[in-house]
């Protein structure tokens, strides 16, 4: 089956995968409250990519069949660039609130089979060919991946890597007929109710004799012993766009996922306690790769947030200084990623195999200041929205016939901006910044694929000196006459 509809999708997440949410064992995902929405949501992305087949769809190299172009695996500049043209539909379609749809682990997964020469090092070539046939799988099927790579903390004292022995982190425990058996806990798969399969592989690189916890692997979501733990819902009800134009869409969950030993089959096992496999495949292209995807996603939310910011100001004839100063501060955050995301891909190299990935040391940049700037544009919008963020009729409100003429009057904009006009713009600012979806949003933007302080710290320890010592050296090495 190639690229799938929104229907297709929402069939698919019809099987008996344990997803608990409160005490709630849910039984069925799309019709759950807590999920039906983002389902849809979803769902609308998968039929996006058919409406706008000419940017998000590309025939399969084998089999000619249209895949989402998310599957691409670039061996390009024009690649990349055709990529970028796919990625940045998808992320306008959820104005970036959405963080993990599909294409960000279909990305990735393009990228390591791209790079299958790394993944089969020290004597790993049979777990290379099944991530590459796995590749093949989820872009034929157009599979939603959800995915778990950091170990919980219990002790933060004790690092991040578990040492031998640590009965929490994901470990192996021993093998059946069929596969390994896999026991612990890992964090945090967001869109897992969303998800047909659970993909795990490295983050923090193991210490010698870890060797246990060194496994990577997709398994589907029903597979037995698999449970997923999901946080309190964000969601707001699906009939209830014009109240909550965000939640009521893209709640996409966040969920803590325990391994009560679960049977992964063989063909699914793509590195098996082999630390240095686990250590190297993360640490060359991986992070351009898949920021590639994660920094369109974050510029189309900046760029949102900033033409919201405006419309908010516009419909009660508030554009003047210092409001336009901060609207101006937004608008070069959005400016910044745009320009990061160019450099990046103008600068895309071979980074082996035949593949190609943007320069990584634009998006290094960038990746490490989101975490502050995306604080700030809330910050920004919830100071010039000011108590109208809060006075903004429902829609049942503006739908009773007693009240509406009064809110006509009363609670109108500036000019010729209906209430109803109003009430829209203060309601989307709200549910952008101020709702229970947005502080969850806001915690995503510090904390996916680390915190900002980590982030900086591997900006600096991976950045190219070469220039920055030639300057200072001329005042510290050359003579003094
Ligand atoms: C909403 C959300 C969704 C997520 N989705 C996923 C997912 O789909 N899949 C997945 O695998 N993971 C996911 N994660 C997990 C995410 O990858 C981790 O939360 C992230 O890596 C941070 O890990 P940590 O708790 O160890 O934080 P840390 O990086 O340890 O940060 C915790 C605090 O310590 C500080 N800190 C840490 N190290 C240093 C240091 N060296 N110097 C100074 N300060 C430091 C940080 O500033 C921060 O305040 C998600 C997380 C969130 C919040």
């Amino acid at each position: 089956m190639p690229a799938r509809t929104g229907e297709q999708f929402l069939r698919g997440l019809k099987d008996e995968r344990e997803i608990w949410i409160g005490n709630e064992k849910v039984c069925d995902v799309p019709s759950h409250p807590a999920f039906a929405g983002a389902a849809k949501g979803l769902a609308a992305v998968f039929d996006l990519q058919h409406r706008h087949a000419a940017e998000c769809l590309v025939p399969d190299p084998e089999t000619g069949e249209p895949i989402n172009v998310s599957h691409l695996i670039p061996r390009s500049k024009e690649d990349i660039q055709r990529r970028h043209r796919g990625l940045e539909r998808m992320a306008e379609h959820t104005v970036g609130v959405m963080g993990r749809t599909p294409d960000y682990m279909n990305v990735t997964y393009a990228g390591f089979a791209g790079r299958s020469d790394e993944w089969g090092a020290n004597g790993n070539e049979a777990g290379a060919e099944r991530l590459v046939k796995y590749q093949k799988f989820l872009r034929r099927n157009d599979i939603s991946l959800t995915h778990t790579i950091i170990n919980p903390t219990i002790d933060k004292a004790k690092g991040d890597t578990p040492a031998p022995g640590d009965d929490v982190a994901l470990h192996k425990v021993g093998e059946s007929e069929h596969g390994i058996i896999v026991r612990g806990a890992r964090i945090l798969a967001t869109l897992a109710p969303f998800a047909d399969e659970l993909a795990v592989y490295p983050a923090h690189p193991l210490v010698p004799g870890a060797d246990a916890y060194a496994l990577s692997f997709c398994i589907p979501m029903a597979t037995p012993g698999l449970k997923f733990i999901s946080r309190d819902s964000c969601a707001a009800p699906t009939q209830n766009a014009f109240d909550h134009p965000l939640s009521s869409r893209y709640d996409e969950q966040d969920a803590f996922v325990i391994f009560d030993d679960v049977e992964v089959p063989w063909d699914r096992v793509f590195i098996d306690s082999n630390v240095p496999v686990y250590n190297q495949v993360m640490s060359t292209g991986w992070f351009p790769n898949v920021m590639q995807q994660t920094m369109i996603r974050a510029q189309a939310k900046l760029e949102f947030a900033w033409g919201l910011a405006t419309r908010m100001l516009e419909s009660i004839n508030a554009l003047q200084p210092p409001n336009v100063q901060m609207l101006g501060e937004m608008w070069t955050y959005a400016e910044f990623a745009r320009a990061c995301i160019q450099c990046a891909e103008e600068n895309a190299y071979e980074f082996g195999n035949g593949v190609w990935f943007p320069q990584g040391a634009p998006l290094t940049a960038l990746r490490a200041n989101l975490p502050a700037w995306f604080p700030r544009v809330n910050e920004i919008i919830r100071l010039l929205g000011s108590h109208n963020l809060l006075a903004a009729p429902t829609y049942a409100q503006l739908s009773d016939p007693e009240l509406r003429p009064l809110i006509e009057r009363y609670m109108r904009g500036a000019g010729n901006v209906s209430a109803e006009e109003r009430a829209r713009v203060f309601r989307l600012a709200w549910d952008f910044t101020g709702s229970a979806l947005a502080s969850r949003g806001e915690q995503y933007e510090r904390f996916y694929l680390a915190s900002g302080a980590r982030n900086q710290q591997v900006a600096h320890r991976t950045a190219d000196r070469a220039r920055a010592d030639r300057l200072v050296d001329r005042f510290l090495k050359e003579p003094v006459q």
